[in-house]
C-alpha cells in the first residue's frame, strides 16, 4: 500500500514545504480512524502558488508551445494514470466513503475517460479560425482565458478535478487546484504522476486546503478565472467576489432532481435504474435523481418497489464490492442527513422505510430512507440532502408532474420514465434543466452538462467545456490574411 501520508505541497510543479505546521487529518468515514494526513495550504501557499503560475503564463513557455505540444503532455499523463486507476478508486473509497463498485467505475475510469475524451475534443476545437467580416477575413482566436484557480468538493474529487484541469491545460492556461480537505490524498498523489510528466514550471499546483484556502485563492487578483464545483451557497459567493473583480467564473452547483414516472413506464425497469440515478455514491451525487413524482393510479406500485429495491440495499463497508451504501463522507454529513429525515417526520411527510438510527454502531452511515404523502413544500422536497433519502411526491396530471418538477431552485438535472420516447422528448423540452434523461439518468461525458438557475453558470465536458478556459480574439486586416496552415 502507497504511503497515506504527504509532509509537502506540490506548489508549481515541485514539492515544497507548506507555510505553516497546519495539518489535514483523513478520518475513514467506515472505521473512524485516521488513515493519512497532509499539509494544509495556507494564504502564503495560494500566493506562492499563483505567483508561480503567473510567472508560467506570463513568461513561461507553457501557453506558447502548440496545442499539440500541450496535449502530448496530457496523453503522457493519462498513460501514467492509467495504470494506477483501480488502486485510487480504492484510495478514494478510503477517505470518502464511495463505495467500491462506484468508485471503480464512475471515480477513477471517470477521471481517465475524461482524458482521453477531452484530448479527443481538442483535436477538432477551432483553435484558430476565420471568417468572412464585414470589411474583410477575420481571423477568431482561442486564447488560453490564463491563470485558472478549480475548486472542487469532496464526492468525487477526481472525476471533478478532471474537467477543469484537463482542458485549461490543452488550453495553455496555468492552474491552481484546490481540493476539498476530505480528499487531500488522491490528489497530491494525482500531483505526483503530474510531476512524471514534467510539465514547465509553475503550470500546475496542487493545494489542499479548506474555506480560507480557497477564498484566498478566489480573491487572489493574479488569477483570471475560478472554476467551482460545490454548493449553490459557496457558489453564489464566489460569483459576488469574482464579479466584484470581473474575473471569469463558472459554477457547477447543488441540484434536486425529479425523476417524473408517467403512468405508461415499466415499474421494474425504472426502479431498477433508480437505484443507481438517485442514491450513487451513497445518494452524495449533485444529479443525484431524488424527488420522485408518480401519479396517484401508480402511486402504490411505485412505492412498493422503490421500498423493496431499497429495502435490499447491502449498507457497509465501502471496501467490499457488494456494497450498495457505504458511510456518508463525515459525522457532520450523518447528522446534517438524519436532521433532514427528523424534518421529513416533523413537517407530516409518511416514512415508508429508514430512520434516524444509524444502521451500524461505526460509521458514519445513514439507513435508506424513503418518503412519501410528501408536498414539494417540505424541506425534503426542496433541499439537497446529499445522502440516500428519497421523497416520493404524487402528481395530478401530466401538467402538474412538470409543474412541481419545476418548482425548484435547482435546475441541473431530471428525468422521464416512459413507453413513449417522442413524449419524453415534448416533457424534456418543458424542463428547466441542463441535462435530462429519458429511461435513464447518467452523465455522458462528452456533451455539455450544467446546470440552469441555481445549479451553476457556465459548462463542463466537450466544446463547451474546453470554452470556458478561452477568451475569444477577433483579429481584423485591411489586407487578405495569409491562409491558415
Ligand atoms: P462546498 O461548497 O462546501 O465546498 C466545495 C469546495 O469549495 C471545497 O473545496 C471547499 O473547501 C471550498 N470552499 C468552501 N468555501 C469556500 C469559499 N468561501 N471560497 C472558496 N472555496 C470555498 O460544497 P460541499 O458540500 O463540500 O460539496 C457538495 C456540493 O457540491 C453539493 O451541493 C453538490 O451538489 C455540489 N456538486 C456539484 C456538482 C456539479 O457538477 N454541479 C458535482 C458535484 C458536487
Amino acid at each position: 500500500m502507497r504511503s497515506l501520508t504527504y509532509e509537502r505541497l506540490f506548489i508549481g510543479g515541485r514539492w515544497e514545504a507548506p507555510a505553516t505546521g497546519q495539518r489535514i487529518a483523513v478520518i475513514s468515514p467506515h472505521t473512524e480512524e485516521r488513515i493519512g494526513e497532509t499539509p494544509e495550504a495556507t494564504a502564503g501557499d495560494v500566493d506562492r502558488a499563483v505567483q508561480a503560475a503567473r510567472k508560467a503564463f506570463d513568461a513561461g513557455p507553457w501557453p506558447r508551445m502548440t496545442v499539440d505540444e500541450r496535449m502530448e503532455k496530457v496523453e503522457k499523463l493519462a498513460t501514467v494514470y492509467a495504470a494506477h486507476t483501480d488502486e485510487m478508486a480504492d484510495l478514494i473509497t478510503a477517505e470518502m466513503g464511495s463505495p467500491r463498485s462506484f468508485s471503480r467505475l464512475g471515480q477513477a475510469t471517470g477521471a481517465l475517460a475524461q482524458m482521453h475524451l477531452t484530448l479527443a475534443t481538442a483535436k477538432e476545437f477551432p483553435w484558430i479560425e476565420r471568417r468572412r467580416g464585414l470589411f474583410g477575413d477575420v481571423q477568431i482566436r482561442r486564447a488560453p482565458v490564463g491563470v485558472v484557480g478549480a475548486i472542487v468538493p469532496w464526492n468525487v474529487p477526481q472525476f471533478l478535478i478532471m474537467p477543469k484541469m484537463i482542458p485549461a491545460l490543452i488550453a495553455g492556461c496555468a492552474v491552481v487546484v484546490k481540493p476539498a480537505p476530505e480528499t487531500p490524498i488522491d490528489a497530491l498523489w494525482l500531483a505526483e504522476m503530474l510531476e512524471e510528466v514534467d510539465l514547465p514550471e509553475g503550470v500546475v499546483s496542487v493545494l489542499p486546503g479548506g474555506r480560507d484556502t480557497g477564498e484566498h485563492l478566489v480573491r487572489h487578483p493574479g488569477v483570471d478565472k475560478v472554476s467551482f464545483t460545490g454548493s449553490s451557497a459557496t457558489g453564489r459567493h464566489i460569483a459576488a467576489v469574482c464579479g466584484e473583480q470581473l474575473k471569469r467564473v463558472s459554477l457547477e452547483l447543488g441540484g434536486k432532481s425529479a425523476a417524473i414516472i408517467l403512468d405508461d413506464a415499466d415499474i421494474d425497469r425504472t426502479v431498477e435504474h433508480l437505484k443507481t440515478a438517485s442514491l450513487m455514491n451513497n445518494g452524495q451525487a449533485c444529479v443525484a435523481q431524488t424527488r420522485i413524482l408518480v401519479s396517484e393510479r401508480r402511486h402504490d406500485d411505485v412505492v412498493d418497489a422503490l421500498s423493496a429495491m431499497m429495502s435490499g440495499l447491502q449498507v457497509g463497508d465501502p471496501a467490499d464490492d457488494a456494497t450498495d451504501i457505504g458511510p456518508l463522507v463525515a459525522q457532520r454529513q450523518q447528522q446534517r442527513v438524519q436532521g433532514y429525515i427528523d424534518a421529513g417526520l416533523t413537517e407530516g411527510a409518511r416514512m415508508v422505510l429508514g430512520g434516524t438510527d444509524s444502521p451500524r454502531e461505526r460509521g458514519w452511515y445513514v439507513q435508506p430512507t424513503l418518503f412519501t404523502d410528501a408536498t414539494n413544500e417540505m424541506r425534503i422536497a426542496r433541499e439537497e440532502i446529499f445522502g440516500p433519502v428519497l421523497t416520493v411526491l404524487t402528481y395530478s396530471d401530466e401538467r402538474d408532474a412538470i409543474r412541481i418538477a419545476n418548482d425548484s431552485d435547482y435546475g441541473l438535472a431530471g428525468s422521464v420514465w416512459t413507453a413513449d420516447i417522442a413524449h419524453g422528448l415534448e416533457i424534456a423540452a418543458q424542463i428547466r434543466t441542463g441535462t435530462y434523461g429519458i429511461n435513464m439518468y447518467t452523465l455522458d461525458t462528452t456533451m455539455p452538462f450544467g446546470g440552469f438557475k441555481q445549479s451553476g453558470i457556465g459548462r463542463e465536458f466537450g466544446a463547451e467545456g474546453l470554452s470556458e478556459y478561452v477568451e475569444l480574439q477577433t483579429t481584423i486586416s485591411a489586407d487578405k490574411m495569409p491562409d491558415l496552415t
